[in-house]
């Protein structure tokens, strides 16, 4: 039977959009179902994109507390303009690899067959051999808190306040939760930081988790860690937090940054018999692909690691699987960390934390960014690059670094490290000439000061 299409691929953010663009160019006739007005996704309209923008403006300025006075409305019209080249940009790929465009809610019916439900009520079937769920995830929502009341934000409404907040309340200290404390004490407000954890963000190594901490208490946000709340009362002029410790937090308003949920549940996937998990994520297998092997779900719609960066990976890793029948799982593994609180934080591979648990014999090098000529240059002194080696063979096994640029500087160690055999080592830095006065310059120190410490 003729099929549609060859492929339907559900989302148009990054995952969405690396499976459209692999098949495309593997020949194969491609439709993308988007329900949003625009493609991009949730990374280009309400997540990675606007709240970079908005740090960016920050990070122009050197003292944030002069924006005291701005009207965070004007900020958000910045962050619009690069919204606007995004999509452009996108849109294009999208035209200039003929992959149709289907707008609307795309649910399935049958496996093979989509339903498109246009914003206009109407509804249109198509079929096609294989499809690639790539519908994102969305801010968690518990129901005993009135997200309907106009002083309680996620992630998504925070974008879209009318108001500058004078304080501001934020219940989750995730990647998410932190990057916005950051961003919103960036501009000046009061911002209480409420973490359930004991420390923030766990995941990382320790040193940098413990400098993440002690840069935002000095840049003036206040952080309790280890707090539950048990009730939430909104005002006409502002929200009261009540902590199950008794405690009691008023600000202008409160942005929820707890927890993210998969878009699965209007994807009329109990017509296929796959059942997400308690939080709407997607089982998928080692080649994403779901229990139909011609269905493959990529993305925040299949949980960790939830970045941009790794769904679109997870899409073209996806797509070659159907196109090619094979691929390599260098792609979607050793992901790197890039967080943007203020200071960036970036990290690839293990901290030290891991390899203590893993009995790995290890040594680590520190280079300071107050010490690189670069750094005092920009005065951007703020930071540390370490680097984790195996004591015997000098390979590389984790990079961390806080500061200026972290993410940029992450990379260049990334690619030693990603080097098969004695390609990895430590020695690199050593041997090679890095530019004076630069950055890069820090994976020298660092390597120098490892070597000293191994006696
Ligand atoms: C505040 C914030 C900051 C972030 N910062 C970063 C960052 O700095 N770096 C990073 O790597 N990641 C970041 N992320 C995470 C990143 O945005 C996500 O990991 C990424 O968007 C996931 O891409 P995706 O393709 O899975 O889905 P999404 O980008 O969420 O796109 C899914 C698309 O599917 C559409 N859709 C949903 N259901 C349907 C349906 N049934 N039919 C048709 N269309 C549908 C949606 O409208 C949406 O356009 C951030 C997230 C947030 C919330």
């Amino acid at each position: 039977m003729e099929r549609d299409y060859d492929v339907i691929v559900i989302g148009s953010g990054p995952g969405g959009e690396g499976a459209a663009m692999k098949c495309a160019k593997a020949g194969k006739r491609v439709a993308l179902v988007e329900s949003f007005f625009e493609v991009g996704g949730s990374c280009t309209h309400k997540g990675t994109i606007p709240s970079k923008a908005l740090r960016q403006i920050i990070q122009r300025k050197p003292n944030w507390l002069k924006f005291q006075d701005a009207d965070y409305q004007t900020l958000l019209r910045h962050s619009q303009t690069v919204i606007e080249a995004q999509v452009a940009l996108r849109r294009g790929f999208y035209e200039g690899n003929e992959v149709e465009i289907l707008a609307g809610l795309g649910r399935f019916l049958d496996p093979h067959t989509v339903e498109v439900l246009a914003a206009s009520g109407q509804k249109r079937r198509y079929t096609a051999e294989a499809f690639f769920l790539a519908t994102g995830s969305r801010p968690y929502r518990p129901t005993d808190v009135d997200f309907a009341h106009p002083r309680i934000c996620d992630s998504d409404t925070i974008l879209k306040l009318t108001e500058t907040p004078r304080s501001l309340t934020i219940y989750g200290a995730g990647v998410i939760g932190c990057e916005y404390a950051s961003i919103f004490r960036g501009l000046g407000m009061r911002v209480n930081l409420v973490n359930t954890r004991a420390q923030l963000l766990a995941f990382l190594d320790d040193e940098i988790i413990d400098a993440l901490a002690y840069h935002l208490r000095e840049m003036g946000v206040r952080v309790d860690h280890s707090e539950k709340y048990s009730r939430l009362e909104p005002h006409d002029d502002g929200v009261t937090l009540h902590l199950e410790s008794n405690k009691v937090i008023h600000s202008d308003f409160l942005l929820w940054a707890n927890g993210r949920t998969g878009n699965s549940d209007k994807l009329g996937l109990e017509n296929l018999g796959i059942v997400p998990d308690g939080r709407g994520s997607v089982p998928v297998n080692e080649n994403f692909q779901t229990a139909h092997p011609h269905v493959y779900a990529v993305g925040d719609l299949v949980g960790y690691p939830s970045l941009a960066s790794a769904a679109y990976d997870q899409g073209r890793f996806a797509a070659t699987h159907l196109t090619e029948g094979a691929t390599e799982y260098t792609l979607v593994k050793d992901i790197p960390t890039g967080i943007y609180t203020i200071p960036e934080i970036s990290s690839v591979g293990l901290n030290e934390r891991e390899l203590t648990d893993q009995k790995v014999p290890y040594e680590v090098g520190h280079a300071m960014f107050k010490h690189l000529a670069r750094a005092q240059i920009t005065g951007r002194t703020t930071g540390m690059l370490k680097i984790l080696f195996h004591r015997e063979t000098l390979q590389i096994v984790g990079i961390h670094c806080f500061g200026d640029n972290a993410a940029e500087i992450v990379h260049i160690g990334q690619a030693i490290m990603a080097q098969p055999g004695e390609l990895n080592s430590l020695n690199y830095f050593i041997h090679t000439t890095f530019s004076y006065p630069t950055m890069a310059e820090a994976y020298r120190v660092a390597a120098r000061n490892g070597l000293n410490r191994l006696g």
